[in-house]
């Protein structure tokens, strides 16, 4: 018998499958881990398939040494996860499984963590009078049965113990200890569910893919819950996924409180021997529902009945970083593998996933009003350039200002929201508002400090940095965008007596950093809580009456095709944190570009006016999802070796011209908007092609790459992060 094997090394060189011989005496089976020779050493790899005959020379085939583990590592269906990724995201095979097996278990570092017991095992002995300890610890036993070394070490000394021990008096064996997350214990909050929720869980079933649009607190974890139950009483497992920065205390808290111990999870505050033992407990079935970060997607649980994403539209999907991949992609994959339904919640679903659900693809589910019944909150606009005219050139305008004095009167609550992405940041004219703009792309030039020039990161067209504003001729032009720190600074000099908490990746670097800064706020009364993204979703303060967005524009000028897009998202998530309880509760939103649609569309909670207008707008720009934008991303330490890399890989790159006419709506080579990364030298190819042909293309140009440079070249697709 042979096996074929997947060496566990990410080389491209390497990355096929090698036969080896199955030794007689070894019960091998397909998806184990075994240990193999190759070349001069020993290494880890998987059995992938096991076979009769080899088509290599029988006597130069070597012999499997020895299996990892005695069970398949990768189960049936991750192996064709596995094969489904590697084709679709072009990766190696090693580097796609690794992500399916907890990293100690491939280090062989973390194992079960086994502790002593001990139990009497002579009933009636009588110790020594003198021996004091002795007889306090048989007592112990008999009262409390079997007991841990540890408990019975500290309790009486571990010398006691041991003199028992050695007498035969006691008996000892290990037992394997779980490592449990630690999840808060909580009542499991029944609701009766509304008729909106009752339709939605109706409807979902079968192999579809679903869109549930639900406005903020319209239910939809309800929603899930009961989805998940469903499966359960018919013996199914489900996979949830949620944003990290959403795996709230409160969510895994109710999600216990409701299912258990069938409850698993995988986030990264996870400790490594947590992660392994929680990836046991799915693996052997114990667990039946998993509530993870993206990699969750990735976890060895079969038999599912449905996978749900929460928060579908988050950027933190995408793994943007090798291995590359799209956790839609895997999901639906897998769904599909189960014959299930694919959940995508959001109340902001993302383009793509929405003009699936018009095109008919998907199925649209809504969730129109809130779960309990209140009213989502007022959006105010403020005009910036209206307050600057007016004199007022602080980070505050006059309203802002007045609605904080009524929330302290009130010892109520707000919360002030920093927009920052990234570091780049724009230019803009502060008496007119004007944003400086690729004349080729539409998208938001971004400044470069470094050569202080201009540029666009769609298309790498380079422009002066502005000294006076093309529309208003003002000569106030400025770049760069407000801090959380000064923003906190000046409401600390507004407000002396109110407590003023920040939350941002500064003040959230150590951990537990996030719950305290949390609890503080919500004995805060008056408190306002200033900070990034990080306090946008998950937070449910029944106190905060107001919130306040800076600049909302941040990301609206991000050099990004979806930062309008972000901008809804963002604006609605903020908004949901207000009034979330009896209190009305109110936005206001500063810009100074009040007339942008993404306002208009935001403040009156339009969803589908949004959408109608930004896909029409991309439809015409011809951007995604109306075509496809790939990038193939060059870098190494020599910048001649990069360059040549490049040029060799362009020129035939171009030749796909004309084949393909004008399916290539654009096509360009670069230097990277940053150049330089580690010492490393970073070149760009950029195309954006219509969707026809796009797979076909997709396919060629990473031919291409591959045959032209053999490491070095990343390929992206739809990048939103062009740097
Ligand atoms: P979403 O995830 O859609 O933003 P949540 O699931 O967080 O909304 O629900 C918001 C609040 O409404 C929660 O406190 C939840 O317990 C409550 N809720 C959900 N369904 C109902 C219902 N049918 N009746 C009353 N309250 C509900
Ligand atoms: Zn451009």
């Amino acid at each position: 018998m042979f096996a074929e094997v997947i060496i566990d090394q990410d080389v491209k060189a390497i990355d096929k499958t090698f036969d080896y011989r199955k030794p007689e005496n070894l019960d091998l089976k397909v998806g184990m881990r075994v240990f193999v020779p190759f070349g001069k050493r020993i290494v880890q790899g998987y059995v992938v398939e096991l076979k009769d005959k080899t088509e290599y020379d029988e006597s130069k085939v070597k012999n499997i040494i020895s299996a990892i583990e005695d069970f398949s590592a990768i189960k049936g269906e991750m192996l064709e996860v596995m094969r489904f990724m590697t084709k679709k995201n072009h990766l190696t095979m090693a580097s796609t499984l690794r992500l399916f097996l907890p990293s100690q278990m491939r280090e062989g570092k973390v194992r079960e963590i086994f502790e002593t017991f001990y139990s009497l095992k002579e009933k009636d002995f009588i110790p020594a009078k003198n021996a004091k300890k002795q007889i306090e610890i048989v007592d112990f036993l008999k009262e409390h049965g079997k007991t841990s070394s540890s408990v019975l070490g500290e309790k009486f000394g571990y010398g006691a113990v041991k003199a028992l021990y050695e007498k035969g008096i006691l008996e000892k064996d290990k037992e394997k200890i779980e490592r449990k997350p630690f999840v808060e214990n909580l009542a499991d909050k029944k609701v009766e569910l509304n008729l909106m929720q009752k339709k939605a869980i109706a409807e979902i079933g079968g192999t579809e893919v679903f869109v549930l649009h639900g406005v903020t607190g319209s239910g939809k974890t309800e929603v899930y819950m009961h989805l998940i139950e469903r499966e359960l009483k018919k013996g199914k497992n489900a996979i949830l996924l949620v944003p990290e920065i959403s795996l709230t205390p409160q969510i895994m808290a109710s999600f216990k409180a409701r299912f258990g111990d069938f409850v698993a999870l995988l986030h990264s505050g996870l400790s490594a021997g947590e992660r392994f033992d929680e990836w046991k407990r799915i693996f052997a079935g114990e667990a039946r529902i998993v509530i993870g970060a993206r990699s969750a997607i990735f976890a060895p649980i079969e038999n599912l009945g449905i996978i749900i994403i929460d928060e579908e539209h988050e950027q933190s999907y995408v793994s943007e970083s090798n291995p590359r991949y799209y956790t839609h992609d895997i999901a639906k994959f897998r769904a599909s593998f189960n014959h299930c339904p694919l959940v995508l919640g959001s109340a902001t679903p993302s383009v793509e996933s929405y003009q699936k659900a018009v095109a008919g693809e998907y199925k649209l589910i809504e969730l129109p009003t809130r779960a309990n019944g209140r009213e989502l909150p007022a959006i105010q606009i403020v005009d910036m350039i209206g307050e600057i005219r007016r004199g007022n050139i602080g980070i505050f305008s006059a309203q802002l200002l007045a609605d904080l004095g009524q929330v302290v009167q009130n010892k109520k609550q707000a919360m002030i929201f920093i927009n920052r992405r990234g570091y780049s940041s724009f230019m803009r004219c502060r008496d007119c508002g004007y944003i400086a703009k690729c004349s080729d792309c539409d998208v938001s030039l971004v400044y470069h400090r470094e050569d202080n020039r201009l540029k666009c990161h769609y298309c790498g067209k380079q422009y002066k940095v502005l000294t006076r504003c093309p529309n208003c001729k003002g000569e106030n032009i400025k770049y760069g965008a407000v801090g959380t720190q000064q923003v906190v600074a000046k409401l600390k000099e507004l407000f002396p007596n109110v407590n003023i908490l920040r939350m941002d990746n500064d003040t959230t670097s150590t951990k537990n950093a996030h719950q305290k800064i949390l609890s503080e706020f919500k004995n805060s009364l008056p408190g306002i809580l200033v900070g990034t993204q990080m306090i946008a979703k998950g937070h449910d303060f029944e106190n905060v009456v107001l919130v306040g967005i800076v600049d909302a524009d941040q990301s609206l000028f991000q050099a990004d095709y979806r930062s309008t897009e972000r901008t809804f998202q963002l604006i609605t998530q903020v908004s949901g944190r207000a009034g979330r309880s009896k209190d009305e509760g109110k936005v206001v939103l500063q810009t100074y570009v009040p007339r942008h649609y993404v306002y208009k569309f935001a403040s009156n909670y339009d969803y589908k006016g949004f959408f109608r207008k930004e896909a029409n707008i991309r439809q015409t720009a011809c951007f995604p999802p109306f075509s496809r934008i790939i990038r193939l991303l060059f870098s190494d330490n020599n910048e001649n070796y990069v360059r040549e890399m490049l040029k060799v890989c362009y020129t035939e790159i171009e030749q796909l011209k004309s084949v393909y006419g004008d399916q290539i709506l654009y096509l360009d080579a670069m230097k990277s908007p940053i150049k330089r990364i580690q010492n490393k030298f970073r070149y760009q190819i950029l195309m954006r092609v219509k969707l026809e042909k796009a797979d076909e293309i997709e396919e060629k140009v990473f031919e291409i790459a591959n045959k032209t440079s053999k490491n070095g070249v990343f390929l992206e697709i739809n990048p939103s992060n062009m740097s």
